[in-house]
């Protein structure tokens, strides 16, 4: 029998191009369910992230228009990873398989067909990946590359050049909502559930319309927020820094004793600031890294809901009817 598949979109802000994007998803699965490559009870369901402009009266229209269509609203914004989360927590009950998506049509809605070809051959979860980074500036793409390099140095399981484009069944998901982390990264995560994977290749095209929401700053916390969430190497690599800056204090002191023993001691105030300056700047980083994970603790500690949905275009038990 053909899967049921719930496309989960997140959306802050996107009166420009939800209008634009939105007719396309339902082209996509509407050719998919004529193909019978899904079932007819698949859905489209837009989770609206906290949306200041009219994004959530366009969803809401657009559940009137058509049955395909389905949204939630979060309380607030809480950020794109929780917004993901939010539409894959509510999808896994009512669906066999989730490909979470950008609104902004940026992902080429065409390897769709792949992700499916490969979960009905036996993969539960199904990567979408760029095949190429022609349309992101030098800047971006180098960033990226080395981040990458970078997470799997750190020990972080995250598959190169995928972002949150991906086929996840419900299966998977009904593992992953054991895990209770608030201090989200997806894409980090997903792979430590296990289950066989692969990936498909995409061409990532420009934003269709309205603009990116992930500025420079944001991109760094997540970057950071990835090491930080499913890493504890920054704190051993600490450790092994403190070890070797130990081991030749404890050479420089020795020296030191026998110079002032042998009376050659002068006035040594070059080396001494080198050293003293060295040390207070590594010591404060090194408190930093460490105070970044105590504060994480802490957050952890709280266990806070990670998305609270205050709306539905539809009752939660009977996904079905979309009458409201
Ligand atoms: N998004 C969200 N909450 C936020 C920021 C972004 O749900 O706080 C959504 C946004 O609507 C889009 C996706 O996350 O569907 C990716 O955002 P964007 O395209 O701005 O990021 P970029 O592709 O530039 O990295
Ligand atoms: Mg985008």
């Amino acid at each position: 029998m053909a899967p049921c598949l719930f496309i989960v979109i997140p959306c802050y802000n996107e009166e420009a191009v939800l209008p634009v994007t939105a007719p396309m998803f339902l082209n996509k699965l509407k050719t998919l369910i004529d193909e019978e490559k899904i079932s007819g009870s698949s859905r489209i369901l837009f989770v609206n992230d906290g949306s200041k402009d009219s994004t959530w009266d366009i969803i809401r229209s657009l559940a009137r228009q058509d049955e395909h269509f389905i949204g939630i609203s979060q309380s607030r914004n809480r950020g794109h990873q929780n917004a993901v989360l939010a539409g894959l927590m509510e999808a896994k009950d009512h669906c066999d398989i989730t490909i979470s998506i950008d609104c902004d049509g940026q992902d080429d809605i065409n390897a769709m067909d792949e992700m499916i070809e490969q979960y009905k051959a036996g993969y539960e979860i199904v990567y979408g990946v760029r095949s190429k980074r022609d349309t992101d500036t030098f800047f971006k793409r180098f960033t990226a590359e080395s981040y990458y390099k970078l997470l799997n140095k750190m020990g972080v399981e995250a598959v190169y050049n995928h972002a949150d484009y991906r086929l996840i069944s419900a299966r998977v998901l009904q593992e992953f909502a054991d895990f209770h982390e608030v201090n989200l990264f997806l894409r980090g995560m997903i792979p430590l559930v296990g289950f066989p994977s692969t990936s498909v290749y995409y061409e990532r095209h420009e934003r269709l319309a309205g603009e990116s929401h992930y500025p420079l700053t944001k991109m760094l916390t997540l970057a950071f927020d990835g090491i930080t969430s499913l890493s504890i190497k920054p704190i051993r690599i600490i450790t092994g820094f403190g070890v070797i800056v130990t081991i030749l204090s404890f050479i420089g002191i020795f020296w030191a004793v026998i110079r002032a023993i042998t009376g050659k001691t002068i006035s040594g105030w070059a080396s001494l600031m080198c050293i003293v300056c060295f040390l207070g700047g590594t010591v404060l980083l090194a408190l930093g890294i460490i105070g970044e994970y105590v504060g994480k603790t802490y957050i952890e500690t709280k266990a806070r809901p990670r998305y609270i949905i205050s709306e539905r275009t539809y009752d939660k038990d009977q996904p079905d009817d979309n009458s409201r």
